[in-house]
């Protein structure tokens, strides 16, 4: 069984940003001492640029709406609008509670999107975790199959998915890189590589006539990831940022602490302690998206001289994807 919560729109409707120009006294002074905190105003960031009217974006609004995913774990999922075109990022699913008996897992609620559905013009997914993939094979029917765009891990992991739900008609899945603009509708979609722990994850720019909208999915930097990987875009994430943002969408695990996330390649060097310390077989759990984690795993285990059993149906399809 699966549940639909209640609605949890917000609904940001052209948030315009402000025109007041600064006051003289808020324009940067040169090179300030450091010395008190009260003249300290923080760096300038360019203003916002908005766009003058034209006829076909007259009257026209820009929503931005969170279907799921924000401050909580699972069913990732952000619809944007703007006039006759709908663009949606993640489509995920959500585990349920220990007070949820019966229910296999929760999906976003798209009953905004009735009647709505010959203006999506496409589904964005970020990277192939559950919480951002698994309301898929749910919902792309409901939504009259628009086209996904992912990159080509994400969609593989998808694809094969898709193959324990029968009677579905084949999805139109598409592989983009890094470099790839889209134009679906009127908005411009383009890319940019962040760390997580699984491979092929990307934050999206969406380019609006009100401005820029970023969305990171999951993300950290990571200035000494895994081996395959390579440390987040900053260059074009800064790029972007010099050009002017409307809105950053920006939500992963513990994101709100202060401080900075240790390295995945610091993790392998624990975990390399633990394996190599245990003199007989080790058994571990862990998510089966995990799949940087994994392949860390599996390397340390053959470096100790361990045979590695994996066990599990999406570890054993994930595993075999990768
Ligand atoms: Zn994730």
């Amino acid at each position: 069984m699966i549940s639909q919560p209640r609605s949890s729109f917000a609904s940001a409707n052209s948030a315009r940003p402000n025109r007041t120009p600064n006051s003289p006294a808020a324009k940067p002074q040169g090179a300030q001492p450091f010395n008190s905190m009260r003249n300290f105003r923080g760096p300038s960031f360019p203003r916002v640029r908005t766009t003058i009217p034209t006829p076909a974006t007259f009257g026209k609004k820009l929503r931005v709406m969170v279907v799921g995913g924000l401050e909580e774990i699972g069913r990732n999922c952000t619809i944007l609008e703007y006039g006759d075109d709908i663009i949606i990022i993640d489509m995920g699913l959500q585990f349920p509670e220990e007070d949820m008996p019966g229910i296999d897992y929760i999906i976003p609620n798209m009953n905004y999107l009735k009647g709505k559905e010959k203006n999506i013009r496409g589904v964005i997914i970020t990277h192939g975790h559950y919480d951002h993939i698994g309301g898929i094979p749910h919902l792309i029917p409901v939504l009259g199959y628009p086209p996904i765009y992912g990159l080509p891990l994400t969609n593989a992991i998808i694809k094969k998915r898709q193959e324990d739900y029968k009677g579905l008609r084949p999805l139109s899945i598409h592989n983009v890189n890094l470099e790839n603009k889209l134009k679906l509708g009127i908005f411009e979609v383009e890319f940019f590589h962040l760390n997580h722990n699984i491979p092929d994850s990307m934050g999206i720019k969406v380019g609006t006539p009100e401005g820029v909208i970023i969305h990171t999915g999951d993300w950290k930097f990571d200035y000494q990831p895994v081996a395959g990987d390579a440390p987040a875009d900053l260059q074009k994430i800064a790029k972007i940022g010099s050009e002017g943002v409307l809105a950053l969408l920006s939500d992963s695990t513990n994101a709100s602490q202060p401080g900075h996330q240790i390295s995945e390649s610091e993790i392998g060097t624990n975990l390399e302690d633990i394996i190599k310390k245990v003199p007989g077989r080790l058994i571990i759990g862990t998510f089966a998206s995990l799949l940087s984690r994994i392949k860390q795993m599996i390397e340390i285990a053959e470096k100790a001289g361990k045979v590695v059993a994996i066990e599990g149906f999406s570890m054993k399809n994930n595993i075999e994807i990768a």
